[in-house]
């Protein structure tokens, strides 16, 4: 642990589920099809004086999107004071020839994109051009795989280093098995070369992160955990 850096609470805050089939969630399909569902989340890391919000939610001074994805980035009109941190081939992609592409774009909003081009007319979107420190005790990595500008998150908290994966990796399995849904072998490796153990990787639509960290008190039970603690088991 880095003794000089910021410890930052973090939390995840399920704001959604979804039913799904395991073949959903896995290159080529699963031989042994049924249900797997979906959680999604947003990510929040909290110090005395620095609130950073992991993929859209809330009101905060900083918001990080991982990626473009519809499910990761709506509401940002809602975010009047938030600087925005995006990896500027995830601009170039969504806004660039292969949006004419209906299979390629339908994960996309194309107002969310539009969004973005007008929060960085406001100057308020910084651009990377690769691996950055947002600030002391939060970093960025960007992977690709998923879609080109796909990065993911690592906080600093009082158990290490954290490492919120968003979708370089949905589930635990998909990472535990090497089996990833889509293209993203590569980055399994990088995750674990940033996070001190297997249990500091978060991955970011999986219903088992609910029950594997406490909820931070009684009444948020079912949509907050703390990731900053040592999950159960
Ligand atoms: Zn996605």
């Amino acid at each position: 642990m880095d003794t000089h850096l910021p410890e930052y609470e973090l939390y995840a805050i399920r704001y959604a589920e979804r039913d799904a089939r395991r073949s959903d969630h896995f290159i080529g399909g699963d031989p042994h099809d049924g249900p797997m569902p979906m959680d999604y989340f947003v990510w929040v890391a909290i110090a005395p004086h620095h609130t950073v919000v992991i993929d859209t939610g809330f009101t905060a001074e900083d918001v990080v999107l991982t990626h473009m994805h519809y499910d990761h980035v709506g509401n940002f009109h809602r975010l009047p004071n938030a600087r925005f941190h995006l990896q500027e081939v995830e601009l170039h992609y969504t806004t660039g020839r292969h949006m004419r592409h209906p299979f390629l774009a339908r994960s996309f909003e194309v107002e969310d994109v539009i969004g973005i081009v007008r929060l960085n007319f406001a100057q308020r979107v910084k651009l990377y051009d690769g691996p950055a420190e947002l600030s002391p005790g939060i970093t960025l990595h960007p992977v690709g795989g998923h879609t080109p500008g796909m990065q993911f998150v690592r906080v600093h908290t009082s158990r290490g280093w954290v490492v919120l994966a968003s979708d370089v990796t949905h589930y635990y399995e998909n990472m535990e098995a090497g089996r990833p849904f889509t293209a993203a072998f590569e980055a399994y490796d990088t995750l674990r070369a940033h996070a001190p153990s297997p249990h500091h990787i978060i991955p970011g639509h999986d219903p088992l992160v609910m029950r594997q960290y406490p909820a931070p008190r009684s009444q948020l039970e079912g949509v907050v955990v703390r990731l900053d603690v040592m999950p159960r088991g």
